[in-house]
């Protein structure tokens, strides 16, 4: 098999497919979360940001566009706010008042799956909704503000934002009583996932592209232009945009300059992309 086809295929399973049978048995034997899990978060990004060299799906993508140092801090504080999420579930859970339905008694790997599916539901609810209330879309239109699609723009988002599109997923798990391992492993391996699913890589989930949320797909949601934006909202699993309509594909690949917004004028620095939601000038630019 040529290397090509041979990573086009074998990227994803692979890399994802080592994390999880890490996380996942770290988990079964009771290893804590910290700092395993984010070693083997960062591990999985390195490769997929070494893959996008070997391999890339936009060669152009590949080269700075004025964002590499602001996009790596914005790396850097999601790293730290999911290290800190854990952390804070860890002081959280225990001391509020849970339901007593969980399934406690389940192998790990299905527990991670029912907690992935109650975090991805709140993820997608909370996506659709950050593109339709005004203020929410000015948080999250500094993830929408890349020129290019790679293995960074995964983490390329306001810290406002993360919290408020990850928090009523996560809630709902730690109310349900989903343990602390069981919901860091899935962090874990959404933070692994959300780098392929951004990354500048030629690869393909083949038959799985249409309801997992790999680049294939989810490129279309970077569509310069607004309204061809709302679709393929599904940070994991594409089954909510196919359930509730939202699901796009189209076999032409999307292009090197068809991603970003269409106003250009977007602040490069990583401190005025933090305060560029509060400015005047997001309150009039902003498009809902
Ligand atoms: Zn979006």
């Amino acid at each position: 098999m040529r290397l090509n086809t041979l990573l086009r295929y074998g990227a994803y399973p692979v890399i994802l497919g080592g994390v999880a049978t890490f996380v996942l048995i770290w988990a079964t034997l009771g290893g804590a979360p910290w700092p395993s899990y984010l070693l083997v978060a960062v591990m999985g990004l390195i490769a997929v940001a070494a893959l996008e060299r070997i391999q890339p799906f936009q060669v152009d993508w590949n080269q700075d566009h004025h964002d590499t140092l602001t996009d790596a801090i914005h790396v850097l504080v999601n790293l730290v706010l999911m290290a800190g999420t854990a952390y804070g579930l860890h002081l959280v859970i225990g001391r509020v008042p849970t339901t007593a339905l969980w399934p406690a008694t389940w192998p790990i790997a299905l527990q991670v799956l029912l907690a992935g599916a109650i975090i991805d539901l709140g993820l997608y609810a909370m996506h659709r909704l950050s593109h339709r209330v005004p203020w929410l879309w000015r948080l999250h239109a500094i993830h929408h503000s890349a020129e290019r699609l790679y293995w960074m723009n995964g983490d390329r988002r306001h810290p406002l934002s993360a919290l408020l599109l990850a928090g009523p997923g996560l809630v709902a798990a730690v109310l349900l009583g989903a343990s602390v391992a069981v919901i860091s492993a899935w962090l874990t391996l959404l933070t692994v996932h959300l780098a392929f699913q951004h990354a500048n890589l030629d690869y393909s989930l083949g038959p799985l592209r249409r309801w997992i949320g790999g680049a294939e797909l989810h490129r279309w949601h970077h569509r310069r232009h607004y309204a061809d934006a709302q679709v393929n909202f599904g940070e994991f699993w594409l089954v909510w945009d196919w359930a509730f309509g939202t699901r796009f594909d189209q076999p032409s690949p999307v292009g090197a300059d068809d991603v970003g917004l269409e106003d250009a004028r977007f602040p490069t620095s990583y401190v005025g992309q933090l305060r560029w939601p509060f400015g005047a000038d997001a309150a009039t630019r902003a498009r809902v």
